[in-house]
């Protein structure tokens, strides 16, 4: 039986759809493509894949059109392909709810490690978003008791670093942009919050990444954060 999940590959550009159909298909992934912007939400609504893969640049309309329409009736995992280096469209794309992205030229490698890490997201999300304890590796997070541990040992966070914490991991594997995690802690996005942000951020990093070697948060320099699903 094969359990690999079905990816849907929008993508305009032969060359590089065949290059992701060839890939996919010697990695035993199922797949189906679209070639714009209305087969790919035609293709969604009717097969619903596991995972979208899609182009930014459609000749029939930008793909972040395409993410906001998916996005109003499912939480499916979208991965933007961009040849745009362009932060802004990254950021444009995430906050419509894209879970992560790949910026053109991509090699099969990077291509094949962001459907894992996608694919561990996946499993999170299908193993229930309600679960009252969080577990990554040695973190866990107790949303019942307030409290974070690390290795057992309860983390001494402040308020702020705490619903962080939280919002790292009902997020675990997705990208999250400055203006999400800012709107969500302080009900604002200015630019001092992102400010503040980055402090937070590297001080809750030192209590989580100390003396270990485990990397929790991966920091997208320009974009924001994620937390990493650990093995
Ligand atoms: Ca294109």
């Amino acid at each position: 039986m094969n359990n690999k999940p079905l990816i849907l590959i929008v993508e305009d550009d032969v060359p590089v759809r065949n290059l992701m159909t060839v890939t996919l298909k010697s990695n035993d992934y199922k797949f189906i493509t679209a070639r714009n912007g209305a087969a790919a939400i035609m293709e969604t609504s009717s097969h619903n894949p596991d995972i979208v893969l899609l182009d930014l640049g459609l000749p029939d309309m930008d793909g972040v059109e395409v993410i906001k329409k998916i996005r109003t009736w499912s939480n499916m995992p979208i991965i933007v392909i961009s040849a745009r280096t362009e932060d802004k469209d990254k950021i444009e794309a995430l906050d419509a709810g894209a879970d992560d992205y790949i910026t053109k030229p991509f090699s099969v490698e990077e291509l094949l490690a962001r459907l894992r890490v996608t694919q561990r997201r996946l499993s999170v999300m299908q193993a229930g978003v309600q679960s009252p304890v969080f577990q990554n590796g040695k973190l866990s997070v107790d949303y019942a008791a307030g409290c974070a541990y690390l290795d057992g040992e309860e983390l001494h966070l402040t308020p702020i670093e705490y619903k962080l914490i939280c919002l790292l991991a009902q997020n675990v594997g997705k990208v999250l942009t400055h203006t999400f995690i800012t709107e969500k802690i302080w009900g604002s996005s200015m630019e001092n919050d992102v400010a503040s942000l980055r402090v937070f951020m590297a001080t809750l990093r030192k209590k989580l990444e100390t003396g270990g070697k485990t990397q929790y948060i991966q920091t997208h320099i320009g974009i924001g954060y994620r937390m990493l699903k650990v093995e």
